[in-house]
């Protein structure tokens, strides 16, 4: 089987959220089920400097009005196939905002572009890469399968997966004729989105399955509170929807062998941990002392829950509690956290940025990780959490609620806990699992099980890969 992937970042070549790593590690976990995948992905300045002997191997003269072309290159086992398109592509900002921190306003084109290369490969453009589905990740890939619907390559079945429903790709309508989709295209089955030019709306539409990041968010977008506007879209394709638990790269997440983390250790002999928690306190100048050290990774961000740390920091340190933030966002958020680290040196430390080595030190060497959510796809954090043997305490919502096991009464009966759940979203509901966290890390014994049974928990694509498999092979063959 042949697959071609569209994704506005694929890790470990360009990354600014979850998205890169789902895009990054599913192929590798594909191809062990015999499914070749080509990777489509822009040309950003960090992408094509990573590219070793990249080949062209077709050219867009004229894409969208943009002289392009596609390079063929391989980068750690991934098969990639990058937009060469500078006038698109080559700025000095990230993926989606310039260095002020502002969208770039063609963003609709950018990303139009790269999903109308992905419907001409699906087309056959390519010399011997005729792909028999096509995979296409979030709002900036999900013109693909529009333009493959209302084009030439309408018989190869597609699927859209939604990483983060809030991020719609929504553009006034005087963008609609620079698309080059046929009129009719602009209609309520097709991108028209309340009058406006909807991405993720018209991909919904075109698709021919829609996946999700868990079982639970895939209830949850049917909600008006979580399908932010797109409920009756997806209401409308429920047959269609499919809620799939991301895994993580279980290779590059692994206790045992990773280079980032101070010492290694197995949820056999965990004692190198304490290596890591050293390394940790020093790096963000934290009291060397036995209270628990809850850890954030994150944006910060509303959607993430951020602005409720502050409001929970004196229930967090009156009861020995230490806190490491890294994260960077908002930046009243950024400034609410920072100004708690500098009124409590020793206590809270905080890295702000994006720091991929120090977030393996923070899961290897933090006790408990915070994940207060308002609402969450599939989250990657608690995953890579419960693989290093740090008790991930997370809201009850989407992945959160589908991959970790609450340690309640009946759960700690049956030995399978594996972190702390709380369902309201708030300070209170905050407040309440952190008591309860203070609780178990009292008994040691018992903690040191909620930590082991957390790393025995199975967070690697093996399972989710033959579920993706699964759902192709059956697209497949209804369009057969
Ligand atoms: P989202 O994609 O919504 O941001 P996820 O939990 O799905 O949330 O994925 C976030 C990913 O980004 C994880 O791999 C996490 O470790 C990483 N991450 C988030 N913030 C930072 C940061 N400041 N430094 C390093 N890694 C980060």
């Amino acid at each position: 089987m042949k697959v071609l992937s569209v994704a506005s970042e694929v890790y470990p070549l360009v990354k600014t959220g979850g998205l890169a790593d789902v895009a990054g590690a599913l192929p590798l976990a594909l191809k062990e089920q015999g499914i070749e995948t080509k990777t489509l992905l822009p040309g950003y300045p960090a992408v094509m400097q990573m590219l070793e002997k990249p080949v062209e191997c077709l050219a867009l003269p004229d894409l969208l009005g943009e002289k392009a072309r596609l390079l063929a290159a391989h980068c750690k086992g991934l098969d990639l196939l990058v937009l060469d398109c500078p006038a698109l592509f080559e700025r000095a900002g990230g993926p989606y905002l310039d260095a002020t921190g502002t969208d770039y306003t063609d963003n609709w084109k950018r990303f139009a572009a790269l999903s109308l290369a992905g419907a001409r490969i699906a087309e056959g453009a390519l010399k011997g890469f005729r792909p028999d589905l096509v995979h296409a990740h979030d709002w900036q890939a999900a013109l693909t399968p529009v333009y493959m619907r209302y084009g030439a390559a309408h018989a190869v079945p597609s699927v859209l997966t939604i990483h983060n429903i809030a991020f719609q790709g929504q553009f006034g309508p005087d963008i609609f004729p620079a698309l080059h989709l046929p009129p009719h295209a602009f209609a309520m089955d097709g991108v028209e989105y309340y009058g406006d030019v909807g991405f993720l709306k018209g991909g919904l539409q075109s698709a021919s399955a829609i996946t999700t990041v868990s079982p639970s968010y895939a209830r949850e977008i049917l909600e008006p509170a979580f399908g932010m506007g797109l409920e009756g879209v997806i209401a409308a394709r429920a047959n269609a929807l499919y809620g799939i638990v991301n895994g993580i790269d279980a290779e590059t997440w692994d206790p045992a062998t990773d280079p980032m983390i101070a010492a290694p250790y197995s949820a056999a002999n965990l004692k190198g941990r304490a290596r890591n928690r050293a390394a940790l306190a020093d790096h963000f100048h934290l009291d060397h002392d036995d209270g628990p050290i809850f850890s954030i990774v994150s944006r910060l961000t509303w959607q993430k829950g951020m602005d409720l740390i502050p409001a929970v920091v004196d229930d967090i340190l009156s009861r020995g509690g230490k806190l490491a933030i890294l994260g960077s966002g908002d930046s009243a958020l950024e400034g609410a956290l920072l100004s708690a680290a500098h009124s409590h040196r020793g206590r809270i430390g905080m890295v702000t940025g994006y720091n991929e080595a120090l977030s393996h030190l923070m899961q290897a060497g933090a006790d408990a990780i915070l994940v207060p959510s308002r609402f969450e796809p599939c989250g990657l954090t608690q995953l890579y959490a419960l693989r290093y043997g740090c008790v991930p305490v997370v809201a009850r919502t989407g992945g959160l609620a589908d991959t970790v096991i609450d340690a309640n009464h009946a759960a700690l009966q049956a030995r399978c806990a594996t972190g702390i759940q709380f369902s309201s979203v708030s300070v209170e509901g905050l407040k309440q699992a952190l008591h309860t966290v203070f609780a178990l890390y009292a008994d040691k014994k018992l903690w040191t099980h909620i930590q082991k049974q957390g790393m025995k928990a199975d967070v690697s694509w093996n399972r989710s890969a033959d579920r993706y498999a699964g759902l192709y092979s059956s697209l497949i063959q209804k369009t057969a």
